[in-house]
């Protein structure tokens, strides 16, 4: 043998795990690009503007809590996708998308969406085969079960109009978010338990069925009178009117907005 091959035998063992400890870092530095490129995701120069044009929410927020909506939805799209069936999406979709989803979270810092990945936009509203909701109702969101688990449908259309009349109490992006919000807790019942404290839930229960039942007996309401189908869709109607009209909510109904107010304290309203 000669001196050469005596060396590399005795040294073997150190090439080998100089060779694991390389590989070792060449995962790691990959791993680490791969993982900071999902929290780069960037949002348009004019995101700035596109909310100021758009969400009235972000443009009553201070300076702080503006950079701060900015990042959480920055963040909600680095782990949702937004994804078109035969419609483009482009950036001021993502944005509204995002905007709704954390306009009801914006007072909890620390809460994400972990049941959600994806975001389907249709053109138009879609038939109501897709959906669990009333029968009447023509379908313009829906939060999925089953198959359709981590996912939501929204159509295009329905996602525009949500946020270009604010005055008129509707908003489909904050209605399935709203179902998403009541699911967190394991069941879709209309009781949002991580927005309750224990004391709450009963009289939340009880102020529910109460108003539900007032509104089937008049056979009318300001309320948007599909919130009378059940407790699940009363929850996500209201906290559309809460965040859309609060001034008339609690004009109309003091204690479902101060209960209401309890939930989500937004900072918009906390003001008042
Ligand atoms: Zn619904």
């Amino acid at each position: 043998m000669s001196h050469f091959m005596l060396l590399f035998k005795e040294y073997r063992m150190i090439i080998v795990a100089a060779i694991l400890v390389l590989a070792n870092i060449i995962w790691y530095v990959r791993n680490r690009s791969q993982k900071k490129k999902l929290g780069e995701i960037v949002l348009p120069p004019n995101a700035a503007q596109l909310l100021t044009e758009n969400v009235p929410f972000y443009n009553k927020l201070n300076d702080k809590n503006k950079a701060i909506f900015e990042a959480r939805i920055k963040d909600f799209l680095a782990h949702t996708t937004v994804r078109g069936v035969e419609v483009e999406v482009d950036e001021l979709d993502r944005i509204l998308v995002a905007s709704g989803a954390i306009m009801l979270i914006f007072s909890f810092p620390d809460w994400k969406y972990n049941n959600i990945s994806e975001v389907l936009l249709y053109p138009n509203s879609f038939d109501r085969d897709f959906s669990q909701d009333a029968p009447q109702r023509n379908v313009l969101g829906m939060v999925g079960d089953g198959a359709m688990h981590r996912e939501m449908i929204l159509s295009k259309a329905s996602l525009h109009a949500s946020f270009s009349n604010p005055a008129d109490g509707e908003n489909t992006v904050l209605h399935e978010f709203a179902h998403l919000i009541d699911k967190a807790d394991g069941a879709t019942d209309g009781v949002p338990e991580y927005l309750l404290s224990k004391s709450q839930v009963l009289p939340w229960i009880n102020l529910v069925r109460e108003t539900i039942n007032e509104m089937r007996k008049n056979g009318r309401s300001d309320i948007d009178f599909y919130g009378s189908t059940n407790e699940t869709e009363f929850f996500a109607v209201v906290t559309e009117y809460f965040f859309e009209r609060p001034d008339k909510l609690k004009e109309h109904h003091p204690e479902l907005f101060s209960m209401l107010e309890q939930m989500f304290h937004p900072p918009a309203t906390a003001k008042k």
